[in-house]
């Protein structure tokens, strides 16, 4: 028998899980294969929402799912935490001492964040990268009479790049349809030279930031927060007074990557191949979602168009091929929704070769990413789109 171990029972996990299960059916059944998947929460979140706990009376309730009700039921779901892989015995040891075989691994074990690391980040800034952080800038959103606000990123790399911009754009929206416009400034930091990543994203987003009144920091990559005079610092040395701190806060890749030799420090993202997502040259190990250190925007919809290429890997190794068919390589592609307040959104579609042309701010693709949000867990992980 040979054993596929998938980590992680996120977007990436969860759906290679299931596409492996629709794959190798017969095999599976004749007991020719195992597959296991293994996560340390049992239960599969889906992230974007949080934002919209935080601007869009979104409930926490409503944005998870338990691992299995997803799981197709040939799948062994573990709950618990890897902690160690062992290379040459073929090996992931859990938290709780299992030892779990592997001939062909699938690391999905998504990103790490870390507020913490910045000195008062935790007392002194918002974010909307957990559930509980959204409520509290929900909160503190409701509290605000005006004043300065400022949204930024504290480091590269971070999930979902198109997020802060977009929650700038919200929280303007919101300031005007509250009346605190007028008292209020909105500033917008970015860690590069302008406004998004990418050039023709921000050429879209530029004008749609001076429309309005939004203030363009660029090369703002935070350094330090002064809770006594109430300024953000940033390396390149900028102050920036606030009485609304929101900052995306620092991530990182998962630490045991880094103990079991498979990711460097201090990132820990894995090294992958951009093409095939092996994993450092090996053979039998793959990666996808957050967890690669691929130039690429860590989204779901990165990790939803990478694991039919993964299992197109594995199936080509049980089956001692190469990859073959529209599935043998990924070619980066990504798709993304993206806020522009006012209950406008625009789309980013894009791949290695060909970068996003999104089209005007319109009603449709803000509807586009509610009803998307709305029906995920019935299509994106059970491999339904
Ligand atoms: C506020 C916000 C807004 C976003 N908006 C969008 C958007 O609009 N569009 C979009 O495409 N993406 C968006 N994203 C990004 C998206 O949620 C992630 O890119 C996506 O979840 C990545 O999938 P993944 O499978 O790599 O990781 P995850 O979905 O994070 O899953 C990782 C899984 O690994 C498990 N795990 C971690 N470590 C271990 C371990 N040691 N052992 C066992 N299990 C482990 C975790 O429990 C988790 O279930 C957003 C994210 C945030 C936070």
């Amino acid at each position: 028998m040979k054993r596929v171990l998938v980590l992680g029972g996120g977007v990436g996990g969860t759906l290679t899980a299931n596409l492996l299960a629709r794959r190798l059916r017969r095999r599976i059944d004749r007991g020719q294969v195992d597959v296991t998947l293994v996560d340390e929460a049992g239960a599969h979140v889906y992230q974007p929402g949080f934002m919209y706990i935080a601007m869009g009376g979104e409930r926490e309730e409503k944005l998870s799912r338990r691992e299995r009700s997803l799981l197709d039921s040939r799948i062994n779901l573990v709950i618990d935490k890897a902690v160690r892989i062992d290379e040459g015995a073929g090996t992931v040891t859990l938290a709780g001492g299992a030892i779990v075989p592997y001939d062909f691994l699938v690391l999905a074990t998504g990103a790490r964040i870390l507020p913490e690391v910045i000195e008062h980040f935790e007392a002194e800034a918002h974010h909307f990268y957990t559930a509980a952080a959204a409520r509290k800038l929900r909160r503190a959103l409701d509290a605000f009479k005006g004043g300065k606000v400022v949204v930024g990123i504290a480091s590269m790399p971070y999930k979902c790049p198109p997020a802060p911009l977009e929650v700038a754009f919200l929280i303007e929206s919101e300031l005007r349809d509250r009346g605190l416009r007028e008292k209020s400034e909105v500033h917008f930091c970015s860690p590069i030279g302008r406004a998004f990543t990418i050039e023709s994203v921000s050429e879209m987003a530029t004008p749609i930031l001076e429309d309005k009144g939004i203030e363009l920091h660029t090369f703002f990559n935070v350094e330090a927060i002064d809770p006594e005079r109430k300024v953000v610092e940033s390396l390149e040395g900028e102050e920036l007074p606030y009485d609304l701190l929101v900052l995306v806060p620092p991530h990182k890749g998962q630490q045991f990557l880094i103990d079991s030799g498979f990711a460097p420090a201090p990132g820990g993202w894995l090294p992958t191949d951009r093409n095939t997502l092996l994993v450092g040259g090996r053979p039998n190990v793959w990666a996808l979602g957050d967890a690669t250190d691929l130039p690429l925007s860590k989204a779901g919809s990165t990790a939803h168009f990478e694991a039919p290429v993964v299992v197109e890997g594995i199936v080509a190794g049980l089956e001692g091929r190469v990859p073959a068919g529209k599935h043998a390589a990924y070619e980066g592609r990504v798709m993304c929704f993206f806020e522009v307040g006012d209950g406008k959104g625009t789309l980013l579609r894009f791949d290695y070769d060909h970068p996003p042309q999104p089209p005007k701010p319109n009603v449709f693709w803000h509807l586009g990413k509610i009803v998307f949000n709305k029906t995920y867990f019935h299509t994106v992980p059970k491999g339904r789109v």
